[in-house]
C-alpha cells in the first residue's frame, strides 16, 4: 500500500496522548496513520509539505440531511413549524430517486471540500426503496465515509392509511440493506436508523424501533425538537433498557432536567444544530447542560435548506451560543457577565471531531490523529490573508479558516483534496442536474399547493 508523509506541520491531533506539535510529521501507511512525531523517516514514501499549514482530523458532521442539498436557502426565514409542513408535507413527497441521488452526491462532495471527512447523513426521505438506493450511491460515489441513517418520510396520511408516527421501521428493508454493500465490514459507507423516537411516534413504535436497533446492532438516531408524543417516553424506553450509547437523540433543547440526567446517565449521546436551533425557536442549545452531565456533544449542520453545511461555520456558531447562553445565565443572576468565557476552542474542535466520532461508535477508528486510526485528515493552509500569522492553531481554524482554506483532505488515506481542489470535482453536467433537481422540485411543490 502506498505511504505518504506529511512533512513539518501543524498538528491539532485531538488526541491527549498524542498531543499538538508546533512542527510535525505524519506518516500514512495505506488507509491508516501509522505514526506521528517529529523527524519522521520514511524511504520511499510521497512528500507532502505540510509547513505553513494545520493538519487535524476531518470534521465529523454529525447530522446533515444531505437529500436537502438542491433546496439550499429555502428555508433561511422559516420556522420549525413552516419546515415541518413545507419541506416534509410539501416538497419532500416531490422527489424522485435521482433527485435524492444528485443531492447527497453533490452534497456530500461540498462535505469533503469543507473539511469534513465522515457524515451522520440523517436521510428522512425514503418512500422507495429506489430511492434508498439513489442517495446511498450519492454518497458512495462521493468518496466520504458516511453512515446512513435510514428514516421515513413524513407526508400528510392518505385516506384508509396509517399517519406517520404510527409506523414502525419498515424491518424487511433495513434487513435488505444490512444484507447489501453497507453491510461489509470495510465499507465506508454503513447503515444506522432514524428512528422517529417518543417525540415523533407513538409508545409502540418507539419501542419497536429501538428493539430493531438492538437487535441489529445498528446505531438509533431520533429528533426531540418539542414536546414528546408520549410524555413518559424515554422513562419507558430507560425501564426496558433500550436506552445507551447507541442511542442518540438530535437537538433536544426542551428536554426537561429529569430526561436529560436520564438520557446522559443511560450513556446516550447528543447531536446539536444551534445554527438551526436558534433560526427555528427550538430554545438553548444544550451545550452547557450537556457539559455539566459530561455527555457526548457531537454537531451538525442539519439542512442546507437553511444555512451553510460548512462544519467550521457551525462549530463556530455552536461555541459563541454557548458562550452567549452563560453571559444570559450570569446576568439573569448576578446582574453581571460571567467571570471565564465557558467552553473553549478547543472544546468546539473536540465537539467536531471526536464527540461525532464517539456518536457514531467511531471512536476508535476516526476523529483524532492517533497511529493506527484511520487517515482522515485535512491540512488548512495558514499561509493567506486571512489567517497568517497563526498564534494558536485551534484559534486560527475555528475563527478564521473557511473551506477556501481547506487545502487538503485524505479519507481512509486516499487523497480526495489537494492544492485547495477536488479531485474528482462535481462535472458542469452534475452541477446543472443539481439547480435542474431544486427548481423542478420547487416548481412541483409550487404547483401543487395553486392545484
Ligand atoms: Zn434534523
Amino acid at each position: 500500500m502506498a505511504r505518504t508523509l506529511i512533512k513539518d506541520a501543524r498538528i491539532l491531533s485531538m488526541d491527549p496522548d498524542v498531543g499538538e506539535f508546533d512542527s510535525g510529521d505524519i506518516l500514512i501507511d495505506g488507509t491508516r496513520i501509522a505514526a506521528v512525531g517529529h523527524g519522521l523517516v520514511a524511504e520511499g514514501a510521497d512528500v507532502i509539505d505540510g509547513a505553513g499549514r494545520i493538519a487535524l482530523p476531518g470534521f465529523v458532521n454529525a447530522h446533515i440531511h444531505t437529500w436537502q442539498t438542491g433546496l439550499r436557502g429555502i428555508a433561511a426565514d422559516w420556522t420549525l413549524a413552516q419546515y415541518l409542513r413545507a419541506m416534509h408535507a410539501g416538497l419532500a413527497t416531490h422527489f424522485t430517486p435521482d433527485d435524492i441521488g444528485i443531492g447527497n452526491h453533490m452534497g456530500a462532495l461540498h462535505q469533503l471540500n469543507a473539511g469534513t471527512t465522515t457524515i451522520a447523513d440523517w436521510c428522512h426521505n425514503n418512500p422507495t426503496p429506489d430511492h434508498t438506493d439513489a442517495a446511498i450511491e450519492g454518497l458512495t460515489a462521493s468518496g466520504i465515509r458516511a453512515v446512513f441513517l435510514h428514516g421515513s418520510p413524513k407526508p400528510d396520511p392518505k385516506p384508509g392509511t396509517p399517519h406517520f408516527s404510527e409506523v414502525p421501521m419498515p424491518r424487511s428493508e433495513v434487513e435488505r440493506l444490512m444484507d447489501g454493500p453497507l453491510g461489509q465490514d470495510d465499507a465506508l459507507v454503513t447503515l444506522g436508523l432514524a428512528v422517529l423516537g417518543p417525540q415523533m411516534s407513538i409508545a409502540s413504535v418507539a419501542e419497536a424501533d429501538l428493539r430493531l436497533a438492538r437487535e441489529t446492532g445498528l446505531l438509533a438516531s431520533m429528533h426531540v425538537s418539542g414536546p414528546l408524543k408520549e410524555h413518559d417516553g424515554f422513562a419507558r424506553l430507560e425501564a426496558l433498557g433500550l436506552l445507551g450509547p447507541a442511542t442518540n437523540v438530535v437537538h433536544g433543547n426542551s428536554l426537561d432536567d429529569e430526561n436529560l440526567r436520564r438520557l446522559a446517565g443511560a450513556g446516550v449521546t447528543f447531536s446539536l444544530t444551534p445554527e438551526v436551533e436558534l433560526q427555528m425557536g427550538f430554545g438553548e442549545p444544550l451545550t452547557n447542560r450537556l457539559r455539566d452531565l459530561g455527555a457526548v456533544i457531537s454537531i451538525g449542520s442539519d439542512i442546507e435548506s437553511s444555512m451553510a453545511g460548512d462544519m467550521l461555520a457551525v462549530t463556530r456558531f455552536a461555541l459563541q451560543a454557548a458562550r452567549h447562553d452563560l453571559t444570559r445565565l450570569a446576568r439573569a443572576e448576578t446582574g453581571a457577565p460571567p467571570e471565564t468565557i465557558g467552553p473553549s476552542t478547543r472544546d468546539a474542535l473536540q465537539w467536531a471531531t471526536m464527540g461525532g466520532a464517539r456518536m457514531l461508535r467511531l471512536e476508535n477508528e476516526i476523529g483524532s490523529l492517533t497511529p493506527g486510526k484511520q487517515a482522515d485528515i485535512q491540512l488548512i493552509d495558514t499561509r493567506g490573508i486571512n489567517l497568517s500569522p497563526v498564534h494558536d492553531a485551534a484559534a486560527s481554524i475555528l475563527f478564521h479558516a473557511g473551506p477556501a482554506d481547506v487545502e487538503t483532505v485524505f479519507v481512509a488515506g486516499r487523497i480526495m483534496k489537494q492544492s485547495g481542489a477536488l479531485l474528482d470535482p462535481p462535472s458542469e453536467q452534475q452541477l446543472k442536474g443539481l439547480q435542474g433537481s431544486g427548481r423542478r422540485v420547487v416548481n412541483a411543490f409550487a404547483g401543487a399547493i395553486e392545484a
